[in-house]
């Protein structure tokens, strides 16, 4: 704990100075928190990467942390790859906003809205589901998202390039969309819609400041979304939570850089 508080570095955003390690939320965006809209990933930001993604939990704390912050913030969305329903069996009825499926679903007054042309893509990614179980790679974990569809092999890394020459001939054969993600690939609608998309229709006109903290591949087009508001004038906040698989490019782009799920505890909760 001590080396990483040797790592803190005097804050000063507007001189877009990177810090590593233990620093809290009100300490790097300011003590007036009106005006401030957070968006935050879940898998490998609030919750610890498992390796089965069914088994993954947010941070001990890190819900209640994000509540009390909530209350002196515009608001708080929880933007994860994950469908609406395994966040809401994990936010349960908070009063976070929670957009899943990388904004293709969102929960709103009770119910789970999907937009409609992601919608229409259900069919083939059931297919796509069907013939992922049935395509034989040992080792290849299938997720079936219902809109989406997540091959993973974090357990079998050695299949990787295996898993990702089926997804790319299956997406060239259905016309899915490959993704790269944390090992793992992942099939999508042919829908423009990604984090990015989806914080940029949801941050409100009245917002001074963005923060936006993610992990991994799919939080890059958060982070463009961020540089976008930047140049019409919000002050953005990009915050990248390091490990050994997050991308360099994140943590090359980002204002902040927090070394664990512990750090992004911390962060929230001070
Ligand atoms: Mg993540």
């Amino acid at each position: 704990v001590w080396e990483r508080i040797w790592l803190i570095r005097e804050v000063d955003l507007s001189t877009e100075r990177i810090v590593t390690g233990l620093i809290g939320f009100r300490e790097a965006i300011g003590q007036d928190l009106s005006g401030v809209e957070l968006f935050v990933d879940f898998d490998g930001t609030l919750a610890r990467i498992v390796d089965d993604p069914a088994k993954a939990v947010a941070t001990p704390g890190v819900i209640d942390a994000l509540d009390r912050l909530r209350e002196d913030l515009e608001s708080v969305t929880v933007v994860s790859g994950r469908p609406v329903e395994f966040l809401r069996s994990i936010f349960g009825d908070s009063a976070f906003r929670l957009v899943g499926l990388y904004g293709i679903e969102e929960f709103v007054d009770g119910a789970v809205v999907v937009d409609a042309v992601a919608e229409s893509w259900g069919t083939l990614i059931g297919h796509a589901a069907a013939a992922a179980d049935a395509a034989g790679i040992v080792g290849m974990e299938v997720e079936h998202k219902r809109l989406s569809l997540t091959l993973h092999y974090r357990a079998t890394p050695e299949i990787a390039d295996a898993v990702a020459d089926w997804a790319r001939a299956h997406a060239a054969e259905s016309g899915l969309e490959a993704r790269r993600a944390r090992l793992a690939v992942e099939l999508h609608p042919r829908v423009d819609i990604d984090k990015g998309v989806a914080i940029l229709a949801r941050v409100g006109a009245a917002t001074r400041t963005v923060v936006f903290v993610g992990d991994d591949v799919g939080d890059l087009a958060g982070f463009d979304a961020l540089d976008a508001l930047e140049q019409s004038g919000l002050v953005a906040v990009r915050v990248a939570v390091a490990s050994g698989e997050t991308p360099s490019e994140l943590i090359d782009r980002a204002d902040i850089v927090l070394d664990d799920t512990d750090a992004v505890l911390h962060f929230l909760a001070t």
